[in-house]
C-alpha cells in the first residue's frame, strides 16, 4: 500500500455520526419522545430481510424504536399502499421505510410516492429527489448523503472538481451527482449507453462507483491522486471497484465492506431523529 493513501473508513465516520445522534436521542427523550422509524418489508428475499433486520437493530442499539411491518409476497399495490398510509397517519412514527425491491407486481413508484414527504426518511419520493436536486431537501437518499458524509468527514474539497458518477439509478447515481453539482464540482454520469467509459473516469478527481457489478471499475481507469468511492454491494461483499488494482493510482479510497454501508444506516437513522426533532418542535409550537 502507497504510504501517501487515505483509506475512507465508514465505520470511522458512522461512529462519530451515531455518538452525537446517541446525544440527540437523549435529549428527546428529556421531551418524552422515542423516536421512530418504521420499515416495511414485502416478500422473503433473504438479502432484503437481512437489511431491514440491519436497520432495525441499529435503531435499537440508539435508543430510537423500530417497528417492522412484515407483509406477504402476495400483497397489492393497494395493500401496501394502505399500510403505508396507516404509519403516515400514526404519530408516533417519524421515519418510513419501504425496502427495494418490492416483488415485480407490486407499482413500486405508486408505493414510494405514498410515503408522506415529512416521513420519507429514506429519500424516496419524486418530491424529496426534487427538493434534493435544488439543494434543500430535508431528507436526501441515504446512499448519496452518506457519500457527501465521508467526504466531509475527511475535508475532501469538492468544488471545482470533477467528479464522475458511474450510474444513474434515481435514489444513487443521480442524487449523487445533483448532491455533487450542488457542492460546485464539474459533474459526469455515465451510464450503460455511455461510450467510452474509461476516457470519461480518468477525467475523475472523485470517482463515485454505484454500477452493482462486482469489480467493475479497473485500477487503469482511475486517476492518479484521485479520490474512490465505491457504493456497490454485491454477493459476497464485493464492491463496484476493483479495490487491490484501484489502491495503486488512487489518493484517497473506500474500502468494501466498511465504508459506504454503515454511513448509509448512519444517515437514515440522523434522519429520523431529524424527523423526531421537526414534530417534538411542532407540536411545542401548537
Ligand atoms: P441500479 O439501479 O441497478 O443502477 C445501476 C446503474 O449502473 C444504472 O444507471 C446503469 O445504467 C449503470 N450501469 C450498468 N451497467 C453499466 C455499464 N456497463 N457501464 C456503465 N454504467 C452501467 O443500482 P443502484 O440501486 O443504483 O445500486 C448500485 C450499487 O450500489 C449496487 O452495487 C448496490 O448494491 C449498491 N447500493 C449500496 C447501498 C449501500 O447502502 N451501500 C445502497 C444502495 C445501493 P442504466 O441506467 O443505463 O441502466
Amino acid at each position: 500500500m502507497k504510504n501517501d493513501l487515505l483509506l475512507l473508513d465508514g465505520d470511522a465516520v458512522a461512529g462519530k455520526m451515531k455518538e452525537q445522534l446517541a446525544e440527540r436521542v437523549k435529549q428527546l427523550a428529556v421531551k418524552g419522545v422515542v423516536p421512530c422509524l418504521a420499515t416495511i418489508l414485502v416478500g422473503d428475499d433473504p438479502s432484503s430481510a437481512t437489511y431491514v433486520r440491519m436497520k432495525g437493530n441499529a435503531c435499537r442499539r440508539l435508543g430510537i424504536q423500530s417497528i417492522r411491518v412484515e407483509l406477504p409476497a402476495h400483497t397489492t399495490t393497494e395493500q401496501l399502499i394502505g399500510e403505508i398510509q396507516k404509519l403516515n397517519d400514526d404519530p408516533a412514527v417519524h421515519g418510513i421505510l419501504l425496502q427495494h425491491p418490492v416483488p415485480h407486481h407490486i407499482d413500486e413508484r405508486a408505493a414510494f410516492e405514498a410515503i408522506r414527504i415529512n416521513k420519507d426518511v429514506d429519500g424516496v419520493t419524486t418530491l424529496g429527489f426534487a427538493q434534493n436536486a435544488f439543494g434543500f431537501a430535508d431528507f436526501p437518499s441515504c446512499t448519496p448523503a452518506a457519500i457527501m458524509a465521508i467526504l466531509d468527514h475527511y475535508q475532501i474539497s469538492i468544488e471545482g472538481k470533477h467528479a464522475v458518477v458511474i450510474g444513474r439509478s434515481p435514489i444513487l447515481g443521480k442524487p449523487v451527482s445533483a448532491m455533487l453539482l450542488n457542492r460546485n464540482a464539474t459533474v459526469t454520469t455515465c451510464h450503460s449507453k455511455t461510450e467510452n467509459l474509461m476516457d470519461m473516469v480518468q477525467l475523475g478527481d472523485i470517482v463515485v462507483a454505484a454500477v452493482g457489478k462486482p469489480k467493475f471499475v479497473q485500477g487503469d481507469w482511475i486517476k492518479p491522486g484521485a479520490v474512490v468511492l465505491d457504493a456497490g454491494y454485491n454477493k459476497g461483499n464485493i464492491g463496484d471497484v476493483d479495490y487491490e488494482e484501484c489502491l495503486r493510482n488512487a489518493g484517497a479510497i473506500t474500502p468494501v465492506p466498511g465504508s459506504v454501508g454503515p454511513v448509509t444506516i448512519a444517515t437514515l437513522l440522523k434522519h429520523t431523529v431529524d424527523a423526531a426533532e421537526k414534530t417534538a418542535a411542532l407540536s411545542s409550537h401548537s
